[in-house]
């Protein structure tokens, strides 16, 4: 199950960031190249929060695509998998981008403090339509 190894570090950060105060909630950015599963997020977390700041915290994963860009006609697709021929004018020609983000994007604290990063900088999706 790789989503310990990828969880463990970014929840080091999140207790490390919450510096003793108890966390309500964790959010966390995770691009579709990293292939995880909610369940097997939400298992990895249950094992790895016990006796930690988290140890109340719920999870909350916020998967990123793989956003594919057309240099011909600037159409943009976002999927699990890169679109490899423009789904706009049909060429080939594409460039990609994004998808393999693995950040803590914010954490919420029990005392109703304010998340340490309020921002959320999602790429405005404007996904082609045919
Ligand atoms: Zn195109």
């Amino acid at each position: 199950m790789h989503e310990v190894g990828l969880l463990k570090g970014i929840l080091a950060t999140a207790e490390r960031e919450a510096a003793g105060r108890q966390v309500a909630l964790v959010r966390v950015r995770v691009g579709v190249v990293h292939r995880v599963t909610p369940e097997a997020m939400a298992m990895a977390f249950d094992g790895l929060r016990a006796g930690t700041a988290l140890a109340d915290a719920r999870l909350e994963i916020d998967e990123v695509p793989i956003r594919s860009l057309c240099r011909t006609c600037g159409a943009v697709a976002e999927d699990v998998d890169p679109v490899l021929v423009c789904p706009t004018c049909g060429l080939a020609d594409m460039v990609f981008a994004g998808g393999d983000e693995l950040t803590l994007e914010s954490i919420a604290y029990r005392d109703g403090a304010p998340p340490a990063s309020a921002t959320i900088d999602r790429p405005a999706s404007s996904v082609a339509s045919a």
